[in-house]
């Protein structure tokens, strides 16, 4: 018995019948004497199908009008919800993300919380009522809807159970857990029973589609016990913890991650201080860059390329080329179709073969490696986006099998 926060994901309540089998489950936690917390997405593709009625009126729509419209598609779920576990007799009351108390700051599609003010959630949970809290959503100082960025909920959930002290965060999803490869790339990927916040991180960043990557930020600065699991059957699912509570494998996971793009930036000016103006640059104007590569330069000119996501491709090509001159780049190149494969594992850090074992993993698959990074439990390559789902396969197999 205790303070549970579950989450459900938008596959988990897409329609009626997905509606009443959640409310079911909510209601058996209940019934064992537990005080229910649900955080809820909004049904199915809502959220897309939102963004598009948008883009058809207005595709230069303010970010304040977006979340304005992206957050009723979370209220739709809640009162939704409510209304199922009222059918099953239990007290319940839902509640928006402003009602419940989350105050975000004004960065509107991608605002980050503050605080929750504990008042109104903690006097329903004293009526004994389960409380269904909308994920996503919250309010800035100004006291307008802001949204907490695309699969933003996992984040509301977390933030609930620490700011409770919840015993548990249960995060729901179509899929079992956190599996060692995405499943429909790699026929004998398999679910790990735990991973560490900090390879969860990893795995959350790198492209594995499980949990929002500021989830697990929370849950490890707040000593939040989370769970993955579906809401579909009754299998146990994978538990998010501490390193030191968890087995320090070589390698947990392999990804990748297709959102990514590659410029590079030829013949610069081989003299001290060169990517500092590139990157100051890019990083005054918003843009985040992901791998890195200098080549050795002969004293005249060298070459940086860099990775950065698509979707500011554009913008940082044009910036690029208006400053092109004053940077004194002689050419800029880009290459759209290439993909990021990682490794995960805490148990990396002292172990030398682990890259090598990759590479041969690559080379066996005559899969050529055109950007290398390695952290202290990661190591990424960008290869080209056609080998992406073989790479991870051939990776998947040298390590786990
Ligand atoms: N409904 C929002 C989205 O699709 C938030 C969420 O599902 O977590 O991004
Ligand atoms: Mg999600």
């Amino acid at each position: 018995m205790g303070l549970i926060v579950q989450k459900y994901g938008g596959t988990s309540v897409k329609d009626a019948e997905r509606v009443m089998n959640v409310a079911n489950r909510v209601v058996e936690t209940y019934d064992k004497g537990n005080s229910v917390v649900v955080v809820v997405s909004a049904q199915g593709d809502t959220t897309d199908e939102l963004i598009e009625k948008a883009m058809e009126i207005n595709p230069k729509a303010s970010k304040r009008e977006m979340d304005m419209l992206l957050s009723s598609g979370e209220q739709i779920s809640v009162s939704l919800l409510a209304m199922a576990v009222e059918k099953l007799g239990k007290p319940v009351i839902s509640l928006t993300g402003w009602q419940a108390g989350f105050k975000t700051d004004s960065h509107y599609s991608a605002a980050r919380i503050h605080k929750i003010d504990k008042e109104r959630l903690q006097s329903e949970l004293d009526k004994n009522k389960i409380v269904i809290v909308a994920g996503f959503q919250g309010l800035n100082k100004y006291e307008d809807i802001t949204t907490l960025g695309r699969g933003g909920s996992d984040t509301s959930a977390v933030a609930l159970a620490a700011a409770l002290h919840a015993d548990l965060c249960e995060i729901y999803t179509d899929v079992d857990g956190v599996y060692t490869a995405d499943p429909r790339i790699v026929k004998n990927a398999h679910k790990l029973d735990d991973i560490s916040y900090d390879e969860m991180l990893e795995l959350a960043s790198l492209g594995a589609n499980v949990l929002h990557n500021r989830s697990v930020e929370m849950a490890k600065k707040y000593h939040v016990k989370l769970a993955v699991k579906s809401s579909l059957n009754r299998n146990e699912g994978t538990y998010v913890k501490e390193v030191d509570q968890v087995e320090k494998m070589l390698v947990r996971g392999v990804t990748r991650d297709n959102d990514c793009a590659r410029i590079a930036l030829c013949g610069i000016e081989d003299t001290p201080g060169k990517a500092y103006q590139v990157f100051a640059l890019l990083s005054k104007h918003g843009i985040s860059v992901d791998l890195i590569i200098q080549s050795i330069g002969n004293g005249e000119k060298k070459d940086i390329s860099f990775t950065i996501t698509e979707g500011e491709l554009d913008n940082t090509v044009k910036l690029l080329e208006e400053n092109k001159s004053a940077l004194k780049i002689d050419d800029i190149k880009v290459k759209k179709d290439v993909s990021k494969v990682s490794i995960v594992g805490a148990g990396m850090v002292n172990n030398a073969g682990v890259a090598t074992t990759m590479f041969e993993a690559l080379y066996n698959a005559d899969i050529n490696i055109s950007m290398i990074a390695t952290s202290e439990i990661k190591i990424s390559v960008l290869v080209d986006q056609k080998d992406a789902e073989r790479a991870v396969a051939a990776i998947h197999d040298k390590f786990m099998l």
